[in-house]
């Protein structure tokens, strides 16, 4: 049964002060969860990145997967935000939800509730699985997701807590529940006998971590042919019996170098697993290299491999050379692949930040960065990327959205990582030849970015920003000077307080 909840626990959030909520987490039972989210995501140099609710990247893996249902503990609107941005992302399921007051919450009624809506859903005609996510505040609040059974006539249970004071991002949320559902698929491929996976497989199969453009796959399995390898169902899965199928792999490459829990599980099961990811010609080499190894493929079959990819690759570059400065900022965890191939192809990269920390798997991309000339920010706040965006003057740069529009109103093309680059093929030629065209489109439009921005200068920024207004607002600089003089004599009057 949960503990009691703090007053700040049940009142907390994304403002409810981080430390107040971790120590009730804490003080509630959670401990060991916290300790693991810690070890896998470590922070710094910069905590808590900018970023959507972390809670999102759990949520969107669940809706992904074919007879899956996800049910949300959480805040009203908490759970309101999340279930919109799921539908805005085209989830076309519903969100399950158990809804709580002060009183339920503090007389462990929520769990009492979550369970029930549990038994309600866990129906074997619907569902293989039914996954539970704690948010913040039932998180804080002790909610033992753990105490739910394991299965209900046949449909596993998957209980998870995933709070904003312990999950940095939304991409690592997302490794927070592929983990969990890969080890309770290890655990049951090592009992016994599982459900066969779909699509027959004849070639021993390499299993690609991360969400990856659909094209990305069938373009990895062109490379790997030579090798006699296939790619396998990728993780995040698109149906529980494809788990299987992924651990049952030769090689893992983890293509998004965050999944530290579902490579956890892959160590576990025994399975190698490789970094990077065939992206460029100096990146498809070294990866393909390195998978064949890993799959104990021998020499002349890598090499096979290799030939027949770089030429491609090789061409295509020729063919779509780039030729522009560019800033990479980005929360998915492909901001180093991106920079490597844009600075294969000719572009000069200053700087790339990603909210994603840095791990084994993206240390070859580090490395070759660094050494190409291009200051790499794990962790990298909005502010840090505003700033390299401002030093470096791009002629165009990749970002998040308050990035892009601080970027449109200095004049400079920018364009939305998640929506444009990530949805275009990254690896092998065809990443070459979208990458250029991307770049080509975007910098086309320069000079009307410098149009737009003198056209528009002056216009709603700083004090006369605001709805509604019939014509030009007047600036009122008193009540900015105003604001400052309190802002002043506030720090003024703290720091008396000190000494
Ligand atoms: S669940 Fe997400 S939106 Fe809600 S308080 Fe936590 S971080 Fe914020």
């Amino acid at each position: 049964m949960s503990a009691a909840p703090t007053p700040a626990a049940a009142s907390g959030g994304c403002h409810g002060g981080r430390e107040t909520m971790l120590e009730a987490a804490r003080a509630a039972g959670k401990s060991e969860a916290l300790d693991r989210y810690a070890t896998d995501y470590p922070k710094g140099p910069h905590d808590q990145p900018q970023s959507m609710c972390p809670a999102f990247g759990s949520l969107r893996v669940g809706l992904r997967m074919r007879r899956v249902a996800t049910i949300l503990s959480g805040s009203a609107c908490c759970v309101y935000g999340l279930t919109f941005t799921s539908h805005f992302y085209g989830a076309k399921r519903s969100v399950g939800y158990v809804p709580f007051n002060s009183e339920s919450l503090v007389r462990g009624q929520l769990y009492e509730d979550i369970r029930e809506a549990v038994f309600k859903t866990a129906k074997p005609e619907d569902y293989d699985a039914v996954v539970v996510i704690n948010l913040c505040v039932p998180t804080a609040s002790g909610v033992p997701l753990d105490l739910l059974p394991k299965q209900i006539d046949g449909v596993r249970v998957i209980g998870i807590d995933v709070p904003g004071f312990g999950v940095p991002t939304h991409a690592e949320a997302k490794d927070v529940l592929s983990g969990a559902m890969l080890k309770a698929a290890r655990l049951e491929a090592e009992a016994g006998p599982v459900a066969r996976p779909r699509g027959a497989r004849d070639l021993p199969s390499v299993t690609l971590l991360g969400e990856l453009f659909p094209a990305d796959p069938a373009g990895v399995a062109a490379m790997l042919a030579p090798m006699e390898l296939c790619v396998g169902p990728q993780v995040p899965a698109r149906e529980w019996r494809d788990m299987y199928a992924a651990l049952d792999c030769v090689a893992v490459g983890a293509t998004h170098p965050f999944y530290v829990a579902s490579v956890r599980e892959f160590h576990e099961a025994g399975r190698p697993v490789v970094g990077s990811a065939p992206v460029g010609l100096e990146g498809t080499a070294a990866w393909l290299e390195a998978i064949g190894r890993a799959a104990n493929v021998p020499a002349d079959k890598i090499d096979a491999a290799k030939a027949r990819t770089l030429s491609a690759i090789r061409t295509a570059l020729e063919a779509n050379p780039v030729r522009a400065r560019v800033t990479v900022s980005g929360y998915e965890g492909s901001e180093l692949l991106v920079a490597r191939l844009l600075i294969e192809a000719g572009a000069e990269v200053p700087y790339v930040g990603t909210a994603c920390p840095k791990t084994e798997w993206n240390a070859a991309d580090l490395a070759w960065l660094q050494a190409h000339g291009a200051f790499v920010q794990f962790r990298a706040s909005l502010e840090q990327d505003m700033h390299a965006m401002r030093d470096a003057r791009p002629d165009l740069a990749l970002g998040t959205t308050p990035l892009v529009q601080e970027a449109k109103q200095l004049g400079v093309p920018a364009a939305y990582f998640t929506n444009i680059v990530s949805a275009r093929p990254l690896f092998g030629a065809a990443g070459v030849g979208a990458m250029a065209q991307i770049v080509a489109a975007q910098t086309r439009g320069a000079a009307r970015f410098g149009e737009m921005r003198e056209f528009f200068e002056g216009v709603g920024v700083r004090d006369v920003a605001g709805y509604g207004w019939q014509g030009v607002p007047d600036p009122h600089p008193e009540s900015r000077a105003k604001f400052r003089k309190m802002r002043e004599a506030r720090v003024k009057a703290e720091a008396a307080v000190g000494t």
